[in-house]
């Protein structure tokens, strides 16, 4: 049996009659470029999240890059990130000339850790970029209260947990202006690069409009030095298409999920997953903390299994910042899950028979050697 990391068909083929329709559309608008669809999806995202608004731009990068910017954010300020996240989050306080300052974070749910914010607050910390790293929140009632304390700002980074629930409130919304990649891997993925900032703030929404289009309200007329990030006019109508779906696509991730967890509690060299009471998990990775991970890596590989590292080098000990001069043991949690974490395939249509074939084999690596 073959397991790959990840397919798309279950999702995209019962849709494809829809998307080719949407296309057509789309070709006879004659509106290619922030039209009717693009308006339409936003509609729809801030509605499933019952927050006011939401602006689609080109990417999820992006989405960070331009909350930074509109909160003004630049040199000489810092900016709280997690030791443990996907680089994007770092770039985007790099683009703005702010200074990444690293937190670890807990063990349970990956996620930065509430109790080590305050230490790394100085008089120059401007904002927390907070990731709900694999598919489960932060924990944003503690960050909020520290910001709140502080007056810092707060962009969550919800890339990777789209329709995730934290105290019943769904993530992105809890931040000032927050950030979203629309990757095609993500929960709600497009069919190529997209992305978005959601907020209750019509002044930030209004800001991140003008930021995504040439810094412009009116057309030639031009407030501050803007950029090109807009959220492509095909893919918005693709999201809107893939967003109904959204939902049903997280309870079977959560299903699955569920397989994975009942098949390999008794395996003593893994750490599964742990989903704090508060939240709920949408299970962008199911990714497990396991004993020789290179070597169980390597044997599904020959069983046909396809796994990931998510991520292998922290931010902290990547050749791209290498100028702010930390070392090994710097970080020293965020060091020892890039050496543990291990992500097993997890996508609407796996099948049941895939996951149990996946956890024998994994039980084969432990206790038939
Ligand atoms: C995917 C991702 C991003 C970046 O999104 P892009 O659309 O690829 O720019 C940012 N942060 C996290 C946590 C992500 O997983």
């Amino acid at each position: 049996m073959r397991v790959p990391f990840l397919n798309f068909d279950a999702q995209h083929q019962p849709l494809k009659s829809q998307f080719l329709k949407a296309f057509e559309d789309f070709i006879d608008s004659n509106y290619y470029v922030l039209g009717n669809k693009v308006k339409e999806f936003e509609k729809a995202y801030a509605k499933f999240h019952s927050i006011a608004y939401c602006a689609g731009v080109a990417s999820g990068l992006d989405a960070i890059y331009l909350a930074l910017k509109v909160l003004n954010i630049g040199k000489n300020d810092e900016v709280i990130v997690p030791s443990n996240t996907y680089i994007a989050t770092v770039l985007a306080v790099s683009y703005v000339q702010a200074k990444p300052v690293f937190v670890e974070p807990e063990w349970i749910t990956y996620n930065i850790d509430p109790q080590k914010i305050e230490e790394k607050i100085t008089t120059r910390t401007k904002a927390i970029i907070p990731v709900h790293l694999y598919g489960q929140a932060a924990n944003m009632i503690e960050i909020m209260k520290i910001a709140n304390k502080y007056h810092l700002w707060v962009i969550e980074d919800n890339a990777q947990a789209h329709g995730a629930l934290h105290h019943q409130q769904m993530t992105a919304t809890f931040g000032h202006i927050n950030a979203t990649s629309f990757y095609p891997s993500k929960n709600l993925g497009a069919l190529g690069d997209a992305g978005a900032i959601t907020t209750a703030s019509e002044h930030f929404y209004e800001q991140v409009k003008m930021y995504r289009n040439y810094g412009s309200k009116v057309r030639y007329y031009n407030e501050v030095i803007g950029y090109n990030s807009r959220l492509d006019e095909l893919q918005a109508a693709l999201l809107l298409i893939k967003l109904q779906h959204l939902q049903t696509w997280n309870q079977e991730r959560n299903q699955l999920a569920q397989r994975y967890i009942q098949n390999l509690k008794n395996v003593s060299e893994i750490i599964l997953p742990q989903t704090l009471p508060n939240n709920t998990h949408v299970y962008h990775l199911f990714v497990i903390r396991c004993v020789k991970r290179n070597e169980l890596m390597e044997f599904l590989k020959k069983n046909e299994i396809d796994t990931l590292i998510h991520y292998p080098i922290p931010p902290h000990l990547q050749k791209a910042y290498q100028h702010l001069n930390f070392k090994k043991g710097d970080f020293p949690i965020a060091e020892q899950l890039a050496d543990e974490m291990l992500s097993l395939p997890l996508y609407p249509g796996l099948s049941n028979e895939q996951i149990d074939y996946v956890c024998e084999k994994i039980q084969a690596f432990y206790y038939e050697k």
